[in-house]
C-alpha cells in the first residue's frame, strides 16, 4: 500500500519532526502493509500554525469559491473511489463489496451535500434592525476514529472548509492510509495550501496535544467516551468549542404489530455490517415476550447465515475485548445461540457474528458499547416497560422501531432518549443531523445542523 513518510502541512508532505513510525496492519492476514510517521507535539504545533495562517484568507473566501472546492474534492473522491475502497479494505478489513458501497460512497454523499449547501446558505441574514453573519468559528482540530475511517474524516473537514474554517487533522493510528489519501485528494481539489493539514500518530501523544494547543478554536472529537471526556474537560478549561461523537448503546425495538421476520432480519444486518463496528448499531433488539421465542430463532438463524462474510474487528485488542464481553455476558446469564467467543480462524481478527439470547437491561453486554458483531435480544413486558428498557443506558445516539402502522413507530420513537430513530427500517439520510443525547455526545454532524457546528455569530445593529 502507498503511504507517505512525512505529513501534508501547508500545501505539501513535510519531514516528520521526530523518527517513531506507525506499523499498519492488514487484520485480515495480519501482515504490515504499511508504515506512517508517529507525529510529535511539534508536527501537531507546525500544522497548527500553518491552519491560522490560512484562516484569514479561506475564511474571506465567498461561500462560491469554497462550494467549488469542496464540489472539486467529491469529484476527486468519484475518481478515486476504487482507490479508497481498496485503502479502506487493506486497513480496516472490511469485504471491498462494503468498503466500496459504504466507505467509499457516503463520503461522496456527504462531500457533495456540503458542495451544495455552501452555494445557498445564508451565511447573512436579517434580524429585526440587526445584520447577523454567520462566521467560521476558526482553527478546528478534528480527532477521528478508525471505524468508518473516510466517512468519519469528511463529516468534519467538508462542514469546516464549508463554514470557512481551517483544519489539523490527527486520524485513527490503524487507518492513517485512508487519510493520507484523503489528504492528497484535498491537495487534488485545489484547496488552497494551509487550509488542510495532515499530522497521524498517537492519540496520546499527537492526539492529546491538539486537543490542548491553544491555536485550536474548536474540537471535533469521534470515538470512545472515556477519551471524549478528556477533551470534553480540556476544552472546558480552555474555554474553547468542543463537538463530541462518542459511543452508543442503541436500542431495536420491535413492538407486537410490527412485521416480525423483517424487523429481526435488518436489525441483525445492521449490527454484523462493518462487524459490528458501528456506534450507531442497533446492538439490544427488544422484543415482546410473546414474540421473543421466534425472534430469537429468527436472529439466530440471519446471525448463522453472515458466517465468514463478514470482515475481522480492527486489531487485536479490539478481538480480545469483544470476545471478553461475549464471556462476560455468559458468566453473567446469557445464552449464546449464534457465534461465540472461540475464534473462527487462525489468522486475522475476527469474531463470530454473536446473538446472545436473555440479555436482561442490568447486564454488563446491555450497558457496555461493544463494538463487535455481537447482538443482545432483551425481553419486555409491554410498551411502558420496553420503553424504560430502551431509555435505559447513559447512551442516547440512535435507535429504530417497527410496528404495523408508521403512526405507532413514531409515537414511541417520540419518547426515546436518543438523537436518531429509524422508522420501520428507514434509509440513511446524509442530510439528517447526526448525534447524541445524553453521553452519546454533545453536537451534530451532517447537513446544515452540522454546518453550525463550524460557525459563530456576529450580529451587526443599525
Ligand atoms: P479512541 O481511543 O477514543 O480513539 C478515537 C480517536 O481519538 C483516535 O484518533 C485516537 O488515537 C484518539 N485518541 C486516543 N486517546 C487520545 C487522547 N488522550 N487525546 C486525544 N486523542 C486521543 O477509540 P479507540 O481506542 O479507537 O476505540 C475504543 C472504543 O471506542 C471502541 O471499542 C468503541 O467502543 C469506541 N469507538 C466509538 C466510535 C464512534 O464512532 N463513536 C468510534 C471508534 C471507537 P489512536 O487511534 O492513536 O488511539
Ligand atoms: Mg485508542
Amino acid at each position: 500500500m502507498k503511504a507517505h513518510d512525512g505529513m501534508y502541512i501547508d500545501g505539501a508532505w513535510r519531514p516528520a519532526d521526530g523518527r517513531d513510525a506507525i506499523d499498519v496492519v492488514n487484520p485480515v492476514d495480519e501482515q504490515v502493509i504499511g508504515r506512517v510517521p508517529a507525529g510529535t507535539a511539534l508536527d501537531v504545533d507546525t500544522a497548527v500554525r500553518a491552519a491560522r495562517a490560512a484562516l484569514p484568507g479561506w475564511a474571506a473566501t465567498p461561500p462560491a469559491e469554497r462550494a467549488a472546492r469542496l464540489a472539486a474534492l467529491r469529484d476527486v473522491l468519484v475518481a478515486r473511489k476504487d482507490e479508497v475502497a481498496e485503502t479502506v479494505t487493506a486497513e480496516l478489513g472490511s469485504p471491498l463489496k462494503f468498503s466500496q458501497a459504504v466507505h467509499a460512497a457516503a463520503p461522496i454523499a456527504v462531500a457533495g451535500s456540503y458542495a451544495e449547501l455552501t452555494a445557498t446558505y445564508a451565511f447573512e441574514e436579517k434580524v429585526g434592525n440587526s445584520v447577523v453573519h454567520h462566521e467560521p468559528v476558526g482553527v478546528v482540530g478534528a480527532i477521528t476514529p478508525w471505524n468508518y475511517p473516510l466517512h468519519q474524516i469528511v463529516a468534519k473537514v467538508a462542514p469546516a472548509l464549508a463554514a470557512g474554517c481551517t483544519v489539523v487533522l490527527k486520524p485513527a493510528e490503524d487507518t492513517p492510509l485512508t487519510a493520507q489519501l484523503f489528504a492528497e485528494a484535498v491537495h487534488e481539489a485545489g484547496v488552497p495550501a494551509g487550509v488542510f493539514n495532515l499530522v497521524t500518530g498517537l492519540g496520546p501523544v499527537a492526539g492529546q496535544a491538539l486537543a490542548e494547543h491553544p491555536g485550536v478554536d474548536l474540537v471535533s472529537f469521534t470515538g470512545s467516551t472515556a477519551v471524549g471526556r478528556r477533551i470534553g474537560a480540556l476544552a472546558g478549561a480552555a474555554v474553547k468549542n468542543v463537538a463530541l461523537e462518542l459511543g452508543g448503546k442503541s436500542a431495536n425495538v420491535i413492538l407486537p404489530s410490527a412485521d416480525l421476520a423483517k424487523a429481526v432480519n435488518v436489525g441483525v444486518a445492521n449490527v454484523m455490517s462493518n462487524s459490528g463496528q458501528t456506534c450507531s448499531a442497533w446492538t439490544r433488539m427488544l422484543v415482546h415476550r410473546d414474540q421473543y421465542d421466534e425472534a430469537v430463532a429468527l436472529a439466530a438463524e440471519a446471525a448463522a447465515k453472515y458466517g465468514d462474510r463478514i470482515g475481522p474487528v480492527v486489531n487485536a485488542k479490539q478481538r480480545e475485548r469483544v470476545r471478553g464481553y461475549i464471556e462476560k455476558g455468559v458468566a453473567e446469564g446469557a445464552r449464546i445461540v449464534a457465534g461465540g467467543p472461540e475464534a473462527p480462524q487462525e489468522q486475522g481478527y475476527f469474531v463470530s457474528p454473536t446473538v446472545l439470547a436473555d440479555v436482561t437491561e442490568d447486564m454488563t453486554v446491555a450497558q457496555e458499547e461493544i463494538f463487535g458483531p455481537v447482538l443482545s435480544v432483551l425481553r419486555y413486558e409491554d410498551e411502558e416497560d420496553a420503553l424504560r428498557i430502551a431509555n435505559g443506558t447513559v447512551y442516547g445516539l440512535a435507535g429504530a422501531v417497527w410496528a404495523g402502522e408508521e403512526a405507532e413507530a413514531v409515537a414511541f420513537a417520540r419518547r426515546m432518549e436518543t438523537g436518531q430513530v429509524d422508522i420501520n427500517g428507514g434509509r440513511f439520510n446524509p442530510l439528517a443531523p447526526f448525534g447524541g443525547y445524553k453521553q452519546s455526545g454533545v453536537g451534530r454532524e451532517l447537513g446544515a445542523h452540522g454546518l453550525t457546528e463550524y460557525l459563530q455569530t456576529k450580529s451587526l445593529q443599525f
